[in-house]
């Protein structure tokens, strides 16, 4: 959160029950009901002051945002603020707009971080927490009844090999750092590794398919700001009319929204749409272990990886829609940068799927492995469908959900 973008979308119920629209062979479809998310989101837009949620002010469109806006309405489609976790300008403690904010720490806590904001709440806790920085979990021991009872976990700093007792363990490393752990937790009663019996941990990986056009602009007629640097949230303004649509491939999209270069100057006489929507989670798709190990004995992590032809149809499309606004800006030239997982592979998803049944899924609806008593995931990986927005609220919030039904 130090070094996103602040874009704070909710899911919807299609995200959810993404079978509706697309075939693979994995269970896509999520154990839980957006109904269930609801509580947690709210609370979330709360404590982070998520403009245009709760009551807080929206965060007004960049320049630019704006002019992207009245092109997308002479188009028919319609714009919208982007939810940001950034305070308006203008408010107490608000943004003062320094940099182009991509990547960049925010140096005003004015974008919410849970270092920037009261997240934690531990009024309630007895005891000390200790947090121990820089200490890699290398793998969870179990007992022969599929309990944990402690972390191997190596510290870097010192070389110090330790290992810790645990009573519960929840795992939040990232849907390819947690598969790696289970893979890596492999024993003589959990020869694959943990949750692995019906070797679905690491499989159904999956990112946004993602891509960036900009158009390029020669003149300013509207004095629109277009032509000098852009200062400001990496993106302020998004139109979802393509979410679910019937002249989208599947019927199922994504989102279109404004997403500035990094510094201020590059976007001096360009404009620049990125498109997003989830991908497919196939069973090919994963992540495993090599033989090769690290000078710590660690095995490397690699991923197979190939996106699917609708993965490819419903991309385009969105990059056609994109390229449409921005002709209607105006622009005198217009550059779909090659396909790369860019922005859409900081979105890591799928590797431990939820659901009820065993066979089909490594986690139950609360983040419990199947099978095990004590141990539990709560990140990016139980998501079975990736979502066609960014996906760190509807993590959070999920998080929130099952911690909430920790006995
Ligand atoms: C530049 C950038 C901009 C982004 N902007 C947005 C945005 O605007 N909106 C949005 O919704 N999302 C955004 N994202 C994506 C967002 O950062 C991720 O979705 C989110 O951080 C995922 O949360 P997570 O808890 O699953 O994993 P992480 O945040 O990756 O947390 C996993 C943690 O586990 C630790 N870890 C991993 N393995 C081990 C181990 N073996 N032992 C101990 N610790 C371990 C890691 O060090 C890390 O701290 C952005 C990402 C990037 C890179």
């Amino acid at each position: 959160m130090q070094f996103y973008d602040g874009i704070t979308f909710r899911y919807r119920q299609a995200d959810l029950s993404a079978s509706q629209y697309l075939t693979t062979d994995m269970e896509v479809d999520w154990p839980i009901t957006i109904q269930d998310l609801e509580p947690h989101y709210s609370e979330i837009e709360h404590l982070l002051e998520i403009s245009g949620t709760s009551g807080f002010p929206s965060y007004p469109a960049s320049l630019r945002g704006v002019k992207l806006s009245n092109a997308m309405q002479e188009l028919g489609i319609k714009p919208k603020n982007i939810p940001l976790a950034i305070r308006p300008p203008g408010t107490s403690n608000g943004c003062n707009q320094c940099s182009s904010c991509d990547e960049l720490m925010c140096p005003t806590d004015a974008k919410a971080s849970v270092l920037t904001r009261n997240v934690l709440d531990d009024s309630a806790l007895s005891g000390k927490i200790s947090v121990l920085y820089g200490c890699f979990v290398n793998r969870i021991d179990t007992r022969s009844d599929g309990r944990a009872d402690a972390l191997e976990c190596y510290l870097p700093l010192s070389s110090e090999l330790i290992r810790i007792p645990v009573e519960r363990v929840i795992v939040c490393a990232s849907a390819i750092q947690s598969a790696a752990l289970m893979l890596r937790s492999k024993s003589g009663h959990a020869p694959k590794g943990i949750g692995n019996g019906s070797d679905l941990v690491g499989r159904g990986l999956s990112f946004k398919i993602s891509g960036y056009s900009t158009g390029y602009m020669e003149s300013d007629d509207c004095g629109s700001g277009v032509l000098v640097p852009h200062w400001g949230p990496h993106a302020t303004v998004y139109t979802d009319e393509f979410y679910e649509h019937s002249d989208v491939p599947c019927g199922f999209g994504g989102l279109i929204y404004e997403a500035n270069f990094l510094s201020p100057n590059e976007n001096a006489g360009r404009v620049r749409l990125h498109y997003i929507a989830g991908e497919e989670p196939w069973s090919h798709n994963r992540v495993v272990l090599t033989e090769a190990v690290d000078r710590h004995g660690i095995p490397y992590i690699r991923f197979h990886y190939t996106n699917s032809d609708n993965d490819h149809a419903r991309l385009g499309f969105l990059a056609d829609r994109a390229e449409d606004i921005l002709r209607r800006l105006g622009t005198s030239r217009i550059e779909r940068e090659p396909l790369s997982h860019a922005k859409g592979s900081s979105h890591l998803h799928g590797t431990m799927p939820a659901g009820r049944d065993p066979r089909k899924s490594v986690v139950d609806n609360c983040g419990r492995i199947h099978g095990s008593t004590n141990i539990y995931v709560m990140d990016g990986s139980v998501m079975n469908f990736p979502g066609n927005s960014n996906p760190t609220h509807t993590i959070m919030a999920n998080a929130r959900r099952m911690a909430l039904l920790l006995e």
